[in-house]
């Protein structure tokens, strides 16, 4: 059966990045650009943090021109799910939810992680209007006014000191009375004069006002009661989840988080590659899955030429 050189899951900064570098090879990756093409930066509004942008760039642009970038040299993006990736002889099956396999001589798994939600009525269209999952992105967006963190881990630590450069108030909400965070991260919250922590409390709804975040429910975990909070920006710093689902068990091993845990971009599974927040838990940033992205091309070109392909 006929197979691709380079098979590349997942559309964002480090899948489109990438197919930028195997498609310049002449490898003529397919790309399957998952249930979100362009990845969870398409979901923010400017970006102004990726280098070469002095006015920022919106995220949606930037995934879109890296898209086409990587088209220029040949790179055939498709719309599809990958259901799942497993081995076969001399390389690997891809299955692709709605129609056939697509064989591949080595893959690069991009595929990302999704920041966890609270699952509250109308979060969805509230994201990128008040509602946000990554301070460093929409920090700036709210100087001068009271935002919202919620979460109790080294994340939300972050991102709320993060947002002290901006906001007039941070509120630290978080559900029990102790941090999950680490001592230190913790410490250096607690020492700020903007924050306000909020213990066992959790957001249980969501007000707008003209499409935007305006207000927000709370209630107490000990005495469940509810009370009304205005806020113009509610932050959900409450974990990722890597999206690794449709990999073959044994083809790659997985934190206790559930994130792919090779210390770089290849696998114990020859031919196999990972780049972006998928296996990156730490810097989770556009640059860094950018970077990652270029490392598992130069790989998997690297591979191939080995293999004599
Ligand atoms: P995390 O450590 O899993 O913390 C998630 C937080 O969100 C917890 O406090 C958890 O509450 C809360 N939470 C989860 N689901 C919730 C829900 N449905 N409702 C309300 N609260 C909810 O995740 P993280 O903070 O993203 O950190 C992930 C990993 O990255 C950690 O290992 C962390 O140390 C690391 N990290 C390190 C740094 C750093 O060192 N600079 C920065 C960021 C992240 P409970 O505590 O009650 O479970």
């Amino acid at each position: 059966m006929e197979k691709e050189q380079v098979v590349i899951i997942g559309s964002g900064c480090a899948g489109a990045t990438a197919a930028v570098y195997t498609a310049r090879a002449d490898l003529r990756p397919v790309i399957f650009e998952g249930m979100e093409p362009g990845g969870q930066l398409t979901t923010t509004s400017v970006i102004e943090n990726y280098p070469g942008f002095v006015d920022g760039i919106d995220g949606f642009e930037l995934m879109s021109r890296m898209k086409s970038q990587a088209e220029r040299f040949g790179a055939r993006f498709e719309y599809g799910e990958v259901a799942s990736l497993t081995k076969a002889e001399g390389g690997f099956a891809v299955s692709v939810k709605g129609r056939d396999t697509v064989w591949a001589k080595t893959v690069i798994v991009a595929s990302g992680a999704r920041a966890r939600m609270l699952g509250l009525p109308r979060e969805r269209e509230l994201t990128g209007h008040g509602l946000s999952v990554c301070a460093t992105c929409d920090g700036a967006f709210f100087r001068n006014v009271p935002v919202s963190v919620v979460g109790g881990g080294d994340s939300a630590m972050e991102e709320a000191l993060f947002l002290t450069r901006f906001a007039s108030e941070v509120h630290v909400l978080h559900r029990r009375d102790k941090f999950r965070a680490s001592k230190i991260m913790a410490d250096r919250l607690l020492a700020s004069d903007k924050v306000k922590v909020h213990w066992n409390t959790e957001v249980v709804g969501i007000e707008d006002k003209d499409g935007s975040v305006a207000a927000i429910s709370l209630q107490d975990t000990v005495s469940k009661k509810t009370r009304r909070h205005e806020t113009n920006g509610l932050f959900y710093a409450i974990g990722h989840i890597p999206n690794t689902d449709f990999i073959e068990q044994g083809l790659v091993t997985l934190d206790d988080e559930g994130y792919i845990s090779s210390p770089g971009v290849t696998t114990e599974t020859a031919g196999l590659f990972v780049a972006g927040d998928v296996h990156d838990r730490e810097y989770q940033q556009a640059v860094t899955a950018a970077g990652e992205g270029c490392r598992a091309a130069l790989e998997a070109e690297a591979y191939l030429a080995a293999q004599g392909a």
